[in-house]
């Protein structure tokens, strides 16, 4: 990306991490800044000898002397033989945009250098970003992800927060664990679907109603499997979206409503970076998205938000949430996922206004 762009946007994330409270219109989005940074086009990176890099950094820059070996590659042409300065500078990365700006989508594969990739296990399989059309395009790029649907992701573990503390609350990993699963089986619908294939048909709808919205989606997932945890999922979202949704249905099975999973109120988890940071972001997203179901007529949980310390919130360095969009005993017939859809637009709308 553009690293001085998204230096600048992260500046001003920094700058407005006093000034949330509910789903309002805040400073925190300087409009300019983030349809700048959405300009540019991510330089999809293969690190063939790869040596940790530094996690420190907020910007994505590569640690030249550790890099070895580094192909760079836009999906439309093959850069040759440049030193890796010139490869990742914007000159580069403006070029490639112009190459692939007439695609309506890009393939996004992980890039080791990005800060928090090395704590990921399984990152083989690669998003999808798909372009809004561009007379109606507003330059923010959404990440759906649609929970679950990794083969092979309960018998790996990775370190639940990355500076290695233990889980502050429980959820599908117990309060006190270090290391979780890497991507969990999800629950069962009560009429015996599983969780991971009605969560795919809701990201599909919401990526339907995104697009015509005008926003680009990032989709982590448009099969039963993609070979992406939910670091790797975390990671790709955070260099190449502008927010993060998971979407997800809870275990209970008394069709509770909608909620998001809130940043838990603890002292040292919110003093935790990228927590730190971050999380009033991720809370005025959660609650914009809640506010934006509940004005489509949605039954929401309480008051929308459970606390719950997860994976995905303890890496996330763009406003992310896990979004419950409904339960075990939950309706997920086409006008339902049609009207959620409709409450996840009306939701970003609000956020990013
Ligand atoms: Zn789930």
């Amino acid at each position: 990306m553009g690293k001085s762009l998204k230096a600048r946007l992260l500046i001003l994330l920094g700058m407005g991490i006093l000034v949330t409270s509910g789903c309002s219109k805040s400073d925190i989005y300087n409009e300019d800044a983030v349809k700048s940074s959405l300009a540019t086009e991510t330089i999809v990176t293969e690190v063939a000898s790869y040596e940790a890099a530094s996690t420190e950094s907020e910007t994505t820059e590569s640690p030249s002397s550790e890099v070895t070996e580094t192909e760079v590659f836009s999906i439309e042409e093959t850069s040759s033989e440049e030193s890796l300065e010139e490869e990742i500078s914007t000159e580069a990365t403006e070029e490639n945009l112009s190459d692939s700006s007439d695609a309506d989508n890009k393939i996004i594969s992980m890039d080791h250098s990005w800060k928090y990739a090395d704590f990921s296990k399984i990152n083989d399989g690669t998003a999808t970003l798909y372009y809004a059309d561009p007379p109606i395009a507003k330059g923010i790029t959404i990440c759906i992800n649609a929970g679950h649907g990794t083969k092979g992701g309960t018998d790996v573990k990775t370190q639940c927060h990355p500076d290695g503390s233990a889980k502050v609350t429980g959820g599908s990993t117990a309060e006190g664990s270090t290391m979780a699963t890497a991507v969990s089986t999800g629950t069962t619908m009560l009429d015996g679907t599983p969780e991971a294939t009605v969560t795919l048909k809701a990201s599909l709808a919401a990526k339907k109603a995104l697009l015509e919205a005008g926003y680009n989606v990032l989709m982590i997932r448009e099969s039963d499997d993609v070979q992406l945890d939910n670091i790797a999922r975390t990671v790709i979202a955070n260099n190449i979206a502008d927010c993060h949704i998971a979407i997800h249905y809870d275990s209970s099975e008394n069709n509770k409503g909608v909620f998001f999973c809130g940043v838990p109120d603890n002292k040292a988890y919110r003093s935790m970076e990228p927590v730190a940071t971050h999380w009033q972001d991720h809370e005025r997203l959660g609650k914009c998205l809640i506010d934006g179901l509940r004005s489509n007529s949605l039954k929401i949980n309480g008051n929308g938000e459970i606390p719950i310390d997860l994976t995905q919130t303890s890496y996330s360095t763009i406003p992310s949430i896990d979004l419950e969009i409904g339960d075990r005993a939950s309706d997920y017939s086409d006008a339902t996922l049609s009207t959620t859809s409709a409450g996840i637009v009306d939701g970003i709308n609000a956020f990013f206004q």
